[in-house]
């Protein structure tokens, strides 16, 4: 049985895929608390994957974990030069996850906001780029040349389709560059995830365990799609969190610092002991909603949330 804990309504501190505030359902099982926050546009049957996932963490719980924490990069949203410099050296991660082309910004903003993390991280440091799918395959060669000096340790979906993400890596091949590509929403939107890895398109697989039905599903996944692993966030709450840093711990292997570092995104959270970094690492442990906490959104919207959930099947 289970059920709803409240909607809560998260205030993000920089505007983040569009989104200034962050909404989720909280629910609660047998097997503890789980949250179901597919973003407001999506609808079914993309969002039952989603429930699926809240349903795993509220009855079944998580698979043991092989390690005690969990390596996590700071994720630079599109934001000025200082303050991504400011976000990087605050948060005492030695790998930055850094947010490019973004819509109405021009390239020279995306090499000012990699450049400032690569200052602020220092030569050993690991940097990433995230271009969301924004770029062609030729925009893609040229713009990787701008910012390839800034020595990336990858880029994550440089182009939308799984097709454009195969040729974009073939011909970085062909011209000498080592730069490993990893495929993000190829492989949770795409509605076929192992397509990725018959067409060779990307070195690395970004799994996120909401999107796609569960930790043991992302689990199996991972082994067929036989790519080394980022596990990221849908930019959740902790309690959404709690689940992703559940499949990072219980992957055999782990090479890259994951996505889960997103309650950092939020000037607020759903327990008073949020999942966030310390010295650049996630431990592995519950979480407690607090439940008397300030995080409920207002009335309407929880009532859009609870309807929404009404809407998939069981
Ligand atoms: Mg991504």
């Amino acid at each position: 049985m289970i059920e709803i804990a409240g909607v809560y309504a998260l205030p993000l501190r920089t505007r983040f895929r569009g989104l200034t505030v962050r909404h989720g359902l909280l629910l609660r099982g047998p097997a503890g608390w789980a949250e179901w926050s597919p973003f407001a546009e999506y609808v079914r049957p993309e969002i039952d994957a989603w429930a699926q996932a809240a349903r795993e963490a509220a009855l079944e719980g998580f698979p043991a974990p092989v390690r005690d924490q969990v390596p996590v990069n700071v994720t630079v949203p599109a934001t000025d030069p200082e303050s991504a410099h400011q976000l990087v050296t605050r948060s005492g991660c030695a790998t930055a996850k850094v947010k490019v082309a973004e819509k109405g910004q021009y390239i020279a903003e995306d090499v000012a906001r990699v450049e400032a993390v690569r200052d602020a991280l220092g030569p050993s440091g690991r940097l990433r780029i995230d271009v969301n799918g924004a770029w062609s395959v030729p925009d893609a060669l040229t713009r990787l040349q701008l910012l390839r000096r800034f020595d990336l340790e990858y880029v994550e979906q440089p182009c939308a389709s799984v097709e454009d993400l195969a040729r974009l890596r073939r011909e970085l091949a062909r011209r000498g560059i080592d730069l490993p590509i990893a495929a993000d929403e190829s492989i949770r939107r795409s509605g076929d995830p192992e397509r990725v890895a018959e067409l060779e398109a990307a070195d690395i697989a970004v799994l996120k365990v909401q999107p796609l039905g569960g930790v043991r599903r992302c689990l199996e996944l991972a082994e067929r799609l036989g790519l080394p692993v980022v596990v990221s966030s849908a930019l959740e709450s902790s309690v959404g969190l709690r689940a992703g840093v559940a499949l990072a711990a219980c992957l055999p292997e782990l090479p890259y610092a994951c996505g889960l570092n997103t309650s950092a995104l939020f000037t607020k959270d759903v327990t008073a002991q949020p999942l966030v970094a310390d010295r650049g690492a996630i431990a592995v442990r519950d979480v407690e909603l607090n439940e008397t906490g300030s995080w409920r959104a207002d009335p309407t919207t929880a009532a859009w949330w609870r309807e929404r959930w009404q809407g998939v099947p069981a």
